[in-house]
């Protein structure tokens, strides 16, 4: 059945609700990406009439493309893995960066800000899980990124993010965002570095997410269908079963 972006929204807004109800939690400590990759700009316009202003790429190359053609007042945040020689381009065009993922990043964008005399706002990801194959830091490393940060004054670290491996049992997952959520407690308790925000939970998990303490959510596919469909013309528009 089709559904429309306003009961598609609706119908995050009351999962967050009720995810935070669970756990006591405020409404307003959960922030939403919607995640836009393979959508064009005339969808992203549609979805800022509904009230959503910060929006999620995970590609320099594409996100270059479609924000020129988006509304001004919007405000973008990548959250896809960065080369270090696109840095640059990535200062230009996002206001936060939810997947550091090296020290060796984290100076090149920092060397971007410094010339591009403009501030952005920094997560770290980190592999919790420790799979292969993810990008993210070790959990080790993280104290000497801390460190690091302190030295760049254009970069604004102000959390943790993480991809949990992809599992249908939700205990799985949930272990992985506590995880999380208990080294940004270590951040503040044992490397005296306090951080606010954690950056968790997509479409499929978010609630899990949202339970064990996520601050911003990146939501793609329940918002604007899947990417699937999104691709053009060669396939045959296969109605979305997903709502
Ligand atoms: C695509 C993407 C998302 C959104 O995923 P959905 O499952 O479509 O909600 C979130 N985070 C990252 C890093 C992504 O690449």
């Amino acid at each position: 059945m089709e559904t429309t972006i306003q009961e598609r929204l609706d119908t995050i807004n009351d999962r967050i609700q009720r995810a935070c109800d669970r756990v006591g939690r405020d409404y307003r400590e959960v922030n939403l990406v919607a995640v836009s990759k393979t959508h064009p700009p005339a969808i992203v316009s549609e979805v800022s009439t509904y009230g959503v202003t910060v929006f999620g790429e995970s590609k320099v190359q594409e996100a270059k493309a479609k924000i020129a053609m988006c509304p001004g007042h919007l405000t973008w945040h990548l959250v896809g893995h960065l080369q270090t020689n696109k840095a640059h381009h990535a200062v230009q065009l996002f206001d936060m960066i939810h997947s550091v993922d090296s020290l060796k990043l984290l100076e090149s964008l920092a060397q971007a800000t410094d010339r591009a005399g403009k501030n952005i706002a920094a997560c770290i990801e980190v592999n919790v899980s420790g799979e292969g194959s993810k990008y993210g830091i070790k959990e080790e490393e993280l104290p000497g990124i801390l460190e690091a940060s302190t030295q760049f004054p254009h970069i604004d670290l102000v959390g943790l993010m993480t991809i949990p491996p992809w599992s249908e049992e939700t205990d799985k997952t949930r272990r992985y965002f506590a995880k999380l959520r208990a080294l940004r407690d270590r951040c503040r308790d044992d490397w005296n570095f306090p951080l606010d925000e954690l950056s968790m939970g997509m479409s499929h998990d978010f609630e899990i997410a949202i339970e064990e303490g996520a601050t911003w959510i990146r939501v793609g596919s329940s918002l604007f269908g899947s990417r699937e469909t999104a691709r053009p013309r060669e396939e045959k528009s296969v109605p979305n079963s997903k709502f």
